[in-house]
């Protein structure tokens, strides 16, 4: 890692990325954002979130957002509905959803009860009002840098790193994990900046020796402390994902995350758990669901893959390297 890429502080501690400061500059953004829409005539973003069941953890999750919204001036739409809604009862209200022009996105709460088909619920909304990011199609565009809605938690984690690296052009990066949610995308995030990235996962044999080389790790495994202070080299920048509920000595249930945090402080910098990755996931979803309303309401957006193909920066990711041989 160069000099010039790092903002460098005098402390010899690693410096600790507050998740929940930077999550609130993004909320007063999406809160301008919003006032400015409607200072120039236009709709007031909407966000419909459905709750299906009565998981305790999903209702804390969508009580959150929908305090959220408030806060930044978005409408929402509380759809709950009980755990044993049928697949076409839940696939009709988001047709309903896709038509309707005062909502611009939908969220729907996972996990569903197991009668439901997740990934079929999940492409039934209209990309243009996936502000969670999920619909192949915006996967598809992430993969080739074309735009869309990028999933909340990977665009809060390039958010923090953006605190503290000015330009990942040419570092090594390690993602641990590779779910469609987190790891993958987040991979991709990287590589459209110019990062060299790894990524790894449960079967990946020296997992501590390719950190180590890291200038940036992230972590989303879902595996407690698993980066121990040696997989680190000194001066890397460490974003925890992980969330993992651990009974601790006192007998109460703790959050911890995928970092050994007290054995890093010879990072350079390092995201806690609580406080680092978590506060960003609600505001990104925010932020997503006001960049769908702008974007529907200018006409900008699309539900399909209608790419300008002149337009890609590279072609070649689209062509057999061998074609021309
Ligand atoms: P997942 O279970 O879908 O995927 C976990 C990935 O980590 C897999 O690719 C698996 O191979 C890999 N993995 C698991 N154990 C490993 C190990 N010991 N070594 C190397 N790789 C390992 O999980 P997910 O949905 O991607 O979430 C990952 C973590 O991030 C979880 O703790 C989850 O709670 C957390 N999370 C946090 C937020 C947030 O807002 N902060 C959002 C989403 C997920």
């Amino acid at each position: 890692m160069s000099a010039a890429q790092l903002k460098y502080r005098e402390e010899p501690m690693a410096e600790i990325i507050d998740g929940r400061a930077v999550a609130k500059q993004v909320e007063a953004e999406t809160k301008a954002q919003v006032d400015a829409m409607i200072a120039a005539g236009k709709p007031r973003p909407g966000l419909a979130v459905i709750l299906v069941g009565n998981d305790p953890a999903s209702e804390v999750y969508v009580g959150r957002k929908i305090k959220k919204c408030a806060e930044v001036g978005i409408r929402s739409f509380e759809h709950r509905m009980p755990a044993d809604t049928s697949e076409p009862e839940l696939l009709a209200l988001i047709a309903t959803l896709n038509e309707d022009p005062e909502i611009h996105g939908i969220l729907c709460q996972v996990p569903l009860p197991k009668h439901i088909d997740t990934g079929l619920v999940l492409r039934a909304i209209a990309p243009s009002k996936d502000v969670d990011g999920f619909h192949p199609v915006n996967v598809g565009r992430l993969s080739t840098g074309t735009g869309g809605i990028i999933p909340c938690t990977p665009l809060g984690v390039m958010k923090l790193l953006d605190t503290v690296i000015d330009d990942l052009t040419g570092l090594d990066v390690v993602v641990i994990g590779k779910s469609n949610i987190v790891g993958k995308p987040i991979a991709m995030l990287m590589l459209e900046r110019e990062a060299t990235v790894t990524v790894t996962h449960i079967h990946t044999e020296k997992l501590a020796d390719l950190c180590r080389q890291a200038d940036v790790i992230i972590a989303a495994a879902g595996a407690p402390r698993l980066v121990r202070g040696y997989w680190v080299k000194p001066g890397a920048v460490i974003i925890d994902v992980g969330i993992n509920r651990m009974k601790g000595e006192d007998g109460k249930t703790h959050i911890v995350g995928d970092v050994a945090f007290d054995e890093v402080q010879h990072a350079k910098a390092v995201t806690p758990v609580p406080g680092g990755v978590g506060p960003m996931t609600i505001a990104c979803l925010l932020a997503n669901t006001v960049q769908a309303a702008r974007e529907q309401i200018d006409g900008t957006s699309s539900d399909g893959f209608d790419i300008d193909w002149d337009d890609l920066p590279d072609r070649s990711m689209f062509t057999s390297e061998s074609a021309g041989a």
